[in-house]
């Protein structure tokens, strides 16, 4: 137990040297409201509530807000009565407008906290979205996080995941602790937008790293070559990527991995499409050329079309092996 405090708190030391923060100055804050309680907000607050935390929760889809009530949370009716009674506020909710409309309606979030409330979105959202939400926060007093997670499911739920960062450093400071409850890396980006921007840019590059490591095994393999021993090569040289790590696509290469389940479970074709088409939006507005992204996201999106968007994105390999040229 002592170790992996020490461990967290060695990894919340942030990577890049001019950002070298440590948890000085935390608030002792202990009440934390959550909202949106899917695959991933569930076990986030239960992971809360397992660290001592007191959480009052909230859901549009109450049996689900009900089934924490049993495992100790406070079930609240509303976001407002939520907002009012939390020095900290959570949201995991799926999109732009679920996250525009929670936090800025009149029966929104911003309307009902406190002054000096923490508030961190941890959807993965447009980066535009904390740019509206930051200052809305900041007229009535409370502090406005964009802090989207790497990790996934099974990060949210052993308590592993990263988050990273965007909006006043200070408000960083006073949640770092929230923060380890549900996660081990947190990374500060910047002022609002950063954690968003970081995020989506990550995925966009697994996106392409995925394809490309499909595309190269797919032609490895149709030359003759075992998957094993190309996976070892493409390890040990330059080609190695976290998807070649850690994720193979090509079943029997790895165990405990989507392509040994036939692409079930993990990180959900249609989930990485969303994140595409936000780097995508980002990078129209930022005048940024992403010819890589979008190749990947119409590939992707080729998938969609023919039934697959609930597998798995590494079935890209799958997708790519089907065809015998380079049609799509
Ligand atoms: P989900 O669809 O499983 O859960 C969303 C929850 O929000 C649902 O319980 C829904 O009822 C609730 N909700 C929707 N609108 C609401 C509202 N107005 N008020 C209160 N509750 C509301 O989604 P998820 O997989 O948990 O993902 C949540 C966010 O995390 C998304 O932005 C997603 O992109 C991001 N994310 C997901 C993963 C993953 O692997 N699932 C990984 C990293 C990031």
């Amino acid at each position: 137990m002592a170790s992996n405090r020490t461990l967290q708190f060695v990894s919340f030391i942030f990577r890049r040297t001019n950002f070298c923060i440590h948890t000085d100055g935390t608030r002792n804050i202990s009440n934390v409201g959550f909202v949106g309680l899917g695959n991933m907000g569930k076990p986030m607050a239960k992971n809360l509530m397992q660290k001592g935390f007191k959480v009052t929760v909230y859901d549009i889809n109450s049996d689900v807000s009900n089934s924490l009530r049993n495992e100790g949370a406070t079930v609240a009716k509303s976001l407002a009565e939520l907002s009012s009674n939390n020095e900290c506020v959570i949201t995991m909710l799926p999109n732009n407008q679920h996250v525009l409309d929670s936090y800025s309606k009149n029966d929104g979030i911003i309307n009902h906290v406190k002054e000096g409330t923490v508030l961190i979105d941890s959807s993965t959202v447009d980066p535009e979205v904390a740019h509206k939400l930051g200052p809305l926060a900041k007229e009535k007093g409370a502090i406005f996080l964009d802090t989207p997670v790497s990790g996934g499911v099974m990060a949210a739920q052993s308590g592993q995941l990263t988050f990273m960062v965007g909006g006043p450093e200070e408000g960083l400071k006073l949640v770092s602790k929230v923060l380890l409850a549900m996660g081990c890396n947190i990374f500060y980006c910047g002022s609002h937008g950063s954690g968003q921007v970081a995020k989506i840019c990550n995925n966009m590059l697994l996106g392409i790293t995925m394809a490309g490591l499909s595309e190269a095994m797919n032609l490895g393999i149709r030359l003759g070559l075992d998957p094993k021993v190309l996976t070892s090569v493409i390890n040990s040289s330059s080609g190695r990527c976290w998807s070649s790590e850690v994720y193979n696509p090509v079943s029997g290469v790895m165990e405990n991995v989507p392509s040994s389940r036939n692409y079930q479970g993990g990180f959900l074709t249609k989930l990485l499409i969303k994140d595409l088409n936000l780097a995508k939006n980002a990078a129209e507005r930022s005048s940024s050329p992403i010819p890589l992204g979008e190749l990947a996201l119409n590939l992707y999106n080729n998938m969609t079309k023919a039934g697959h968007s609930d597998r798995d994105f590494s079935f890209i390999y799958e997708f790519i092996k089907k065809h015998r040229n380079t049609g799509f």
